[in-house]
């Protein structure tokens, strides 16, 4: 064996021997993009080091919890507060109804909300709990829109609106996702046609609404108040997948920029993960009380978990909301962001790469397409090995994005004007090689 002096592919191998493909969730593995993960070892504000002790400007942000940045200092005070009381009790405790308050205080449309652990465990509990209330078995979802890894939601399209989806998992047998219909997104003929056929069935239509799961689409206005109007119709639960975008586009998430383009619109179920953590294991979902209370102890839908709610990460999550509640925060975020996509656009623009990008508060996505793409297979239709290259070249010069072209990117409070424009002029030489 040949000694590297690279720590990275050190611990890489090491991982590798014991951790299926050496990483605990499969895109940190780059296998998308070749090469080695970076091992981090620690970070702070809006850097991260790996294990060789290289810097990096973090636009991966966790996948979206660290809105503040790394380490930020009323996070970390409150963490470790919470820590000295008990890591925890499997037992109610007050830090639980104030993360609840808080939260409902800004998502209007949770009347009644449960914590869960993960993103997964969130939205695969919201279809049960949608199921259970409609006393329907059939669930909507769209292509390119990931909620998690639970099994009925491990489904791609199948061949016509009749049929319903395959699997994209083995060891999930048929009968699992018999019930589940994988739409296009942003296709409202579909959508009418797909409750046409089946609508007194469908128990809930689940969607993001900025679908962050394929790079960056946002569902168009006309075809989210259909959605709308659709489910309110046929008697379906719309479930709106905020687990990216919650806390993250806006205070209200993207719930609250589509009721400012669609009156009165609400969802009937809201599903959260990341930012409510600040990057503790911690998700919810949540809704009208009417169908929150059919969940246990109260109601026949069981869901549990040993560590839901738990005291350290509600610490963290609480102290996270308070601060991105003050005023002007989102302000400044969405500038910073944008500052960022603008500043990206200009660069590839100079170097004459096709290029587009759209943000939405610390969220953003970008293209190596001449167009915003409306859907998963436009987003296909990217030059992977191009966009590989310049994950590689803004990764050599020390700027960590997503490695893969389906992510979309983070940007928190912690990146300064000149991360920004250190970013920009690294890209700048990255796009005149491409
Ligand atoms: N829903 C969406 C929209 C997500 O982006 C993710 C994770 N990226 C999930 C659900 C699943 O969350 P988790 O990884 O915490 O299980």
């Amino acid at each position: 064996m040949t000694h590297s002096t690279d720590s990275n592919q050190t611990l890489f191998e090491r991982a590798k021997a014991l951790i299926p493909g050496g990483v605990n969730s499969p895109v940190r593995a780059f296998r998308a993009v070749g090469g080695t993960p970076r091992f981090i070892q620690r970070a702070q504000g809006a850097y991260m080091w790996d294990a060789n002790g290289r810097r990096y400007i973090d636009y991966i942000g966790s996948w979206g919890p660290m809105i503040l940045g790394h380490g930020h200092p009323a996070v970390l005070e409150a963490v470790q507060k919470a820590a000295l009381e008990g890591f925890s009790f499997g037992a109610p405790t007050e830090r639980e109804v104030e993360l609840a308050e808080e939260i409902i205080r800004h998502v209007p449309s949770m009347e009644m909300i449960r914590l869960v652990s993960s993103g997964t465990e969130a939205g695969m509990s919201a279809i049960r709990l949608a199921r259970g209330a409609t006393g329907r078995a059939k669930i909507i979802k769209f292509n390119g829109c990931y909620h998690g890894h639970a099994d009925s939601l491990l489904v791609k399209a199948g061949s016509g609106l009749a049929t319903f989806g395959h699997a994209t998992s083995a060891g999930v047998p048929p009968e699992v996702v018999q019930h589940t219909l994988v739409l296009e997104y942003n296709d409202v003929a579909q959508l009418e046609e797909a409750f046409a056929l089946h609508g007194k069935d469908v128990a809930c239509v689940i969607m993001e609404p900025i679908a962050g799961n394929m790079n960056f689409v946002r569902a168009g206005v006309p075809f989210m108040r259909r959605a709308r109007e659709l489910c309110t119709q046929h008697g379906a639960l719309l479930v709106i997948d905020e687990v990216m975008t919650g806390f993250r586009v806006a205070l209200g998430g993207a719930q609250s920029l589509y009721a400012q383009q669609i009156p009165g619109f609400r969802p009937d179920l809201t599903v959260l993960g990341k930012v409510i953590g600040g990057g503790m294991p911690l998700a919810a979902f949540g809704g009208p009380r009417a169908i929150m209370e059919q969940l246990a102890p109260l109601g026949p839908v069981y869901q549990a978990g040993t560590l839901s709610g738990n005291p350290v990460a509600t610490a963290c999550g609480l102290a996270t909301l308070r601060e991105i509640a003050r005023p002007g925060f989102y302000e400044a975020l969405a500038a910073r962001t944008r500052a960022l996509t603008d500043g990206l656009t200009g660069a590839a623009q100079a170097a004459g790469v096709d290029f587009c990008a759209d943000s939405e508060g610390g969220m953003f996505g970008f293209f190596l397409l001449p167009r915003l793409p409306q859907n998963y297979p436009e987003v296909l239709t990217t030059d992977g090995a191009r966009f590989n290259r310049l994950f590689h070249g803004l990764l050599d010069g020390g700027v960590y994005i997503a490695p893969a072209l389906y992510e979309a990117g983070f940007v928190s409070a912690a990146h300064s004007a000149q991360d920004v424009a250190d970013t920009v002029a690294l890209a700048r030489e990255v796009f005149g090689k491409l």
